[in-house]
């Protein structure tokens, strides 16, 4: 038996039980590991309120870990046992010991520690995907990124600058306004204080940004739209504040031809080619230090509670990991 944080109905923080578990032999495709560190997603929120539903309860959630595959089942190639992994995307990640599908599992260098890969894997691949696949981020381009000092926020303020682009970051207070810019956000607006539309038309002057990515949702909706210049591309990625009203979809002519999209990780790294091309290219981000992974709380697993009281309350900045 193992310890792992279990949810039997889904509800508040409360709903995240610290239960003993069984574990197993891994079957074919799966490989056992032993977890060092357990990454804290906003995704977690989300599965955990029962807004995306899992098919049966109770379930162990958590979509992040890293470790050491302790065994392996038949037919696994992509890993052996002693190797140090890291994934993002299979959930039961809340355990002290796991199965999963081992073409999931990414192999980590010794450049790079445990809790950095528990803490990098979900967030930095989305980072990677929306600057690079989502839209090609580059030279020249404005982005308007809400959140910047959070999660996927501070490692997209780094990697955007490294790109060459020029970032306007919201942030909630003066304190996260400080660390976004500490991190490469060109431009910082605290959208509690200001009109972060009136601001971005200010800063572009008047022409508006190239790409919006959007993961506040209903707060910041439709005021992303209006900051985007004709053909822009507004990313619709999260719902912090809670779900997008019904919209109707002449908005985006009425707004200037907008492009849109609602993309997600896990379609992007589906494939293990994808998987593999977009986990490397973090890793040399993060190796080569143009990307430093920021993790600002940690956690006891079994105070996962806590953590998720924290993320909710907008009282964390940067990464965030459990320790198990
Ligand atoms: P963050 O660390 O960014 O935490 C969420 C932040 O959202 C808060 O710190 C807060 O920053 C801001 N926020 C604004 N309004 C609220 C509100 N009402 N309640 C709570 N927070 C609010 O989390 P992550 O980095 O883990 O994730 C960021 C977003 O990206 C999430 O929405 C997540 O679902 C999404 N995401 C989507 C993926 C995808 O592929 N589609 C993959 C990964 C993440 P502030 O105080 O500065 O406003």
């Amino acid at each position: 038996m193992v310890h792992a944080i279990r949810i039997h109905d889904y509800g508040g923080p409360e709903a995240l039980k610290w239960e003993e578990v069984e574990v197993g032999a891994p079957g074919p495709g799966e490989a056992r590991i032993r977890q060092t560190a357990v990454g804290l997603n906003y995704i977690d929120i989300y599965i955990r309120t029962g807004l995306y539903p899992q098919p049966s309860l109770p379930f162990v959630p958590g979509m992040e870990g890293a470790g050491v595959v302790t065994a392996i089942g038949a037919g696994v190639d992509e890993v052996a046992v002693g190797d140090r992994v890291a994934y993002a995307g299979a959930i039961g990640s809340y355990a002290e010991e796991r199965l999963i599908p081992a073409d999931r599992l990414v192999k980590i260098p010794d450049a790079i520690s445990d809790e950095t890969a528990a803490a990098m894997m979900l967030q930095g691949m989305t980072a990677r995907y929306l600057l690079r696949k989502t839209y090609d981020v580059g030279p020249g381009t404005w982005l308007l990124f809400h959140a910047a000092a959070g999660g996927v926020g501070l490692i997209v303020c780094q990697w955007a600058r490294a790109l060459g682009a020029t970032m306007i970051g919201t942030v909630g207070s003066p304190e996260k306004a400080e660390i976004a810019r500490d991190h490469g956000c060109h431009h910082v607006i605290n959208y509690r204080e200001e009109d972060f539309v009136a601001r971005t038309r200010e800063i572009t002057e008047g022409r508006g940004v190239d790409v919006a990515y959007d993961s506040v949702g209903k707060d910041t909706f439709p005021g992303s739209l209006d900051c985007l210049r004709p053909l822009g591309l507004w990313v619709s990625f999260g719902q912090s504040s809670g779900p997008l009203p019904p919209f109707d979809l002449g908005i985006l002519a009425q707004k200037g031809s907008l492009f849109a999209t609602r993309p997600s990780l896990f379609t992007y790294i589906a494939k293990r080619e994808d998987l593999l091309e977009t986990a490397n290219d973090l890793i040399d981000m993060v190796v080569s230090d143009k990307v430093k992974i920021e993790i600002n709380q940690r956690y006891p697993l079994a105070e996962a509670a806590r953590a998720h009281a924290d993320l909710e309350a907008r009282r964390t900045t940067g990464s965030t990991i459990l320790l198990p």
